[in-house]
């Protein structure tokens, strides 16, 4: 995702979803949540961010990356697409360079969910394009969690979450699979460990935080393209399983310093456990989600700029 500023969101329970079965098949409209750190061809923090000469290019290779997925949830049978701009401000992709099939989310903050922003319990199944590691994980191209500048480290329950984490147990929550998942060698390899029957699409090794070697974009399109269909035709089949969830979710983030830590308490049953940990518990995958963003959102008033962007606030 990759932000810093806005307003905390609430905290209550969304109902538990329905078992997948007719409801879905009837429904399919596949829900798209597309970033940009794990698109193929972006490598440096500054391709990723609004205002270098490298942006542009970026921002159309992660539509070309969504136009791949939406071509290939048609083919498998969707009816609609639904794509939400889940990089940054969150309006990367241009609405005129998108598959005329999808309907574009656009715009920051989306309060309470983000990156899932618009997902509904009817939908068929979740692709995440373009996502990229968990913060602090080695050999993985520009790897945070939801910030790089605010989390050091965020765990759920004492496992390292990323960002796939969060967004596909709050869309178990609702019922929906995630089919498909798409970005780097190292974090496809452990989405597939972590979700089980997860279609993933490689589109780049990583040898640094800012290193990669990519396939190229028509052979990565071409590859998203098909695993999309495969994920859209297994979730009409009931053969995409729901990911299994925890029964609460114990929340701990380390911030980048001690005055980010004293805003996250001002989040009602915020705890903090030392200078820059602090801690929340929550019964729900959307309390945790929340819990998250809400952090996000305080924090972001006491954090530096990117070290490596002079002026940075990514
Ligand atoms: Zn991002």
């Amino acid at each position: 995702m990759l932000v810093h500023a806005g307003h905390p969101g609430g905290d209550h329970g969304v109902p538990r979803g329905p078992a997948r079965g007719l409801r879905s098949v009837v429904t399919h409209r596949v829900y798209v949540s597309a970033d940009l750190e794990g698109v193929a061809g972006v490598s440096h923090l500054r391709q990723t961010m609004r205002g270098t000469d490298d942006y542009p290019d970026a921002r159309a290779l992660m539509a070309a990356e969504v136009n791949a997925a939406v071509e290939g949830a048609l083919d498998g049978g969707a009816q609609s697409v639904l794509v939400n701009d889940a990089h940054g401000d969150m309006t990367n992709l241009r609405a005129a360079d998108l598959h005329p099939a999808a309907v574009l989310l656009s715009g920051w903050p989306k309060v309470p969910w983000a990156m899932m922003q618009g997902i509904e319990p009817a939908d068929l199944v979740v692709c995440f394009i373009g996502y990229h590691s968990p913060a602090g994980t080695g050999g993985s191209v520009l790897e945070h969690t939801f910030s790089s500048r605010l989390f050091m480290d965020l765990r759920v329950n004492g496992d390292v979450w990323g960002e796939a984490e969060f967004n596909a147990a709050l869309a178990a929550e609702l019922g929906v699979p995630v089919g498909l998942a798409t970005g780097d060698g190292v974090f496809c390899a452990a989405v597939a460990e972590r979700i089980p029957g997860i279609e993933t699409v490689a589109v780049k090794q990583g040898f640094g935080y800012n290193v990669s070697s990519s396939m190229h974009p028509s052979l990565v399109r071409e590859r998203i393209r098909v695993a999309a269909r495969r994920a859209v035709e297994r979730a009409i089949a009931g053969d995409l399983p729901l990911l299994a969830l925890p029964e609460r979710y114990v929340v701990e983030a380390t911030l980048p310093n001690g005055g980010a830590a004293d805003l996250c308490t001002l989040l009602p049953d915020t705890e903090r456990l030392g200078g820059r940990l602090v801690r929340r518990v929550t019964e729900t995958a959307d309390g945790a989600l929340r819990t998250v963003l809400g952090w996000l959102h305080l924090a972001g008033a006491q954090a530096p700029g990117h070290p490596t962007i002079p002026g940075g606030r990514a």
